[in-house]
């Protein structure tokens, strides 16, 4: 469907909107607008994302800008050129070909005061790389999106952001029918692994060679990564930074009971951003070998792989790059540091949410038996770090808060003698010690995440039009390390319900 001509609004405050994906050139995208929705509304909107992108306040209702509009799809500012991307990538480990944006749009990037940032709307409508698909997202996942974007930037995560959600009547047909919503999402750059594959398998058909592969790597080593431009080979160096990046990102993950779902190529960031949110979700109950994607019956994607599955797509992404680094060696070796580098920063991370400030050999025992402990009695991941900042090194400390989390109690008070020893050869012990750990540890061990079952009360509330549960969440998990007020430890801070063990979230969205 084409644009209406009173399409564009104002371009206010957006004087400086740059193209620059375009200039990659035509086999990279297909141009186009979005396709129209009905009568929109909002939904929601992150003033935290807003402040990011420089815009004015009151930007979601000042006429000027048209905003309800113009990131429902219906109407662009001038200056913005719609398109869709075109890439490629691997599913549950399977070469799946050709995929692209199915049903996000870009729109062109802002140029703010953090940088150049990419606005995307995700559910606009059909473009050529739509498959069987209808181009559209429903509410449900949205707000989910929309959600955990926000969430897991709180949390001091690498993640796309979102900055708004738009709803409207327009049916979309699921399981059952549902309605459609357009979740706008903020990154510097939305390349994913998956577009580096799909120009290199290209390079296959076409008579250019590789020409559109070094395009692309020259673009994303031009704008993100220029360090690499001095590099003896800045193709091996590209990859060696996104592993690094991506060593990061994993690291950030499992210690914060992250499961993405769907770890696909396609679904990988090259600047180690978390990306596409779709079955999503954190840990309730600990259990390693949790599934949180419904549709993935063999566990590719479970919590405890996520980091080997990054691997393995990074070797996909090596395997793409190599007619640039031509040579294979080199590229081994730039994935190579991976698994070290991801060890250490996972094991900085569970240092950090112990208290720990200093380093010992025994450091990743004292981490890996307290897991074990709690994926055998299947504590809550978040309350059982949460609670451990109350741990006192008194000697007539019994730490119930943390014991009671605890089955095997004989057991917890072993791991607790081991704790409290450790501490003492940092000599963390004294009362002003304990507090000083208990503040620090809260400053890493969230007290507040996006479980299920508050994105689901969110997401049932507003299919009844009721949008203020999304907004009252969104502004509790934008700080989830305060302790806050009494009705939202209450309401979002507690042990999952009975129900939220019946929630299945799948790749339906
Ligand atoms: P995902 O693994 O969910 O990120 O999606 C895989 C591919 O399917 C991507 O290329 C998406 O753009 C596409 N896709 C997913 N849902 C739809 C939809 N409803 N309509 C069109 N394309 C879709
Ligand atoms: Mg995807």
């Amino acid at each position: 469907m084409n644009l209406p001509t009173d399409s564009v609004a104002s371009m206010q405050p957006a004087p400086n909107w740059l193209n620059r994906f375009r200039d990659l050139g035509k086999s990279f995208y297909t141009a186009l607008p979005a396709e129209l929705v009905p009568d929109p509304h909002w939904v929601a909107a992150s003033d935290d994302c807003a402040a990011l992108l420089g815009l004015p306040s009151g930007w979601a209702t000042r006429p000027d800008l048209n905003a309800l509009e113009v990131f429902s799809g219906n109407r662009i500012w001038l200056g913005m050129q719609p398109l869709a991307t075109v890439y490629s990538g691997h599913q549950f480990g399977v070469w799946a070909g050709q995929l692209g944006d199915g049903r996000a749009l870009w729109l062109g990037e802002l140029d703010t005061p953090a940088g150049p940032m990419e606005l995307q709307l995700k559910g606009a409508g059909r473009t050529p790389y739509s498959r069987m698909g209808d181009g559209r997202a429903v509410l449900r996942s949205s707000i989910r999106e929309f959600l955990g974007s926000e969430a897991m930037h709180a949390l001091g995560i690498p993640t796309t952001r979102a900055l708004c959600v738009t709803g409207s009547a327009l049916p979309v047909r699921r399981e059952t029918i549902e309605t459609a919503a357009v979740v706008t999402r903020v990154a510097p750059s939305f390349v994913r692994f998956g577009h580096f594959e799909h120009f290199a398998h290209q390079a296959v058909f076409e008579r250019d060679g590789h020409d559109d592969l070094r395009r692309l790597a020259d673009f994303v080593i031009a704008q993100h990564y220029p360090a690499c431009r001095d590099d003896a080979n800045p193709y091996a160096a590209l990859l060696a930074a996104v592993s690094l990046r991506t060593a990061e990102l994993m690291a950030d993950w499992q210690a914060v009971g992250f499961c993405h779902g769907v770890m696909n190529t396609d679904n990988m960031s090259v600047l180690g951003l978390t990306i596409d949110y779709g079955p999503f979700g954190f840990l309730d109950q600990f259990d390693p070998g949790h599934i949180c994607n419904h549709s993935d019956h063999q566990g590719r994607y479970a919590w405890a792989r996520q980091p080997n599955v990054a691997f393995w797509n990074l070797h996909a992404l090596a395997q793409a790059l190599l007619p640039l680094i031509e040579d294979s060696d080199l590229a081994l070796a730039a994935l190579e540091p991976y698994k070290a580098v991801f060890a250490d920063m996972l094991l900085a991370r569970w240092s950090a949410k112990l208290g720990l400030r200093t380093r010992e050999d025994g450091d990743r025992d004292l981490v890996d038996d307290l897991l074990r402990l709690m994926a055998a009695d299947r504590c809550d991941f978040t309350i059982t770090f949460r609670r451990l900042a109350s741990f006192s090194t008194a000697a007539a400390a019994d730490n119930a808060a943390a014991r009671d989390l605890f089955i095997d109690r004989p057991a917890f008070d072993a791991w607790a003698a081991r704790y409290a020893a450790r501490l003492a050869r940092e000599s963390s012990t004294d009362a002003g010690d304990d507090h000083a750990r208990a503040l620090r540890m809260n400053r890493v061990n969230p007290k507040f995440v996006l479980r299920n079952h508050l994105a689901e009360g969110a997401i049932r509330a507003a299919q009844g039009g009721e949008f203020g549960e999304t907004q009252r969440l969104l502004k509790v998990l934008q700080r989830p390390f305060d302790e806050q007020d009494a009705s939202a430890s209450t309401a979002y801070a507690g042990f999952p319900p009975e129900w939220a063990r019946s929630i299945e979230v799948s790749c339906s969205s």
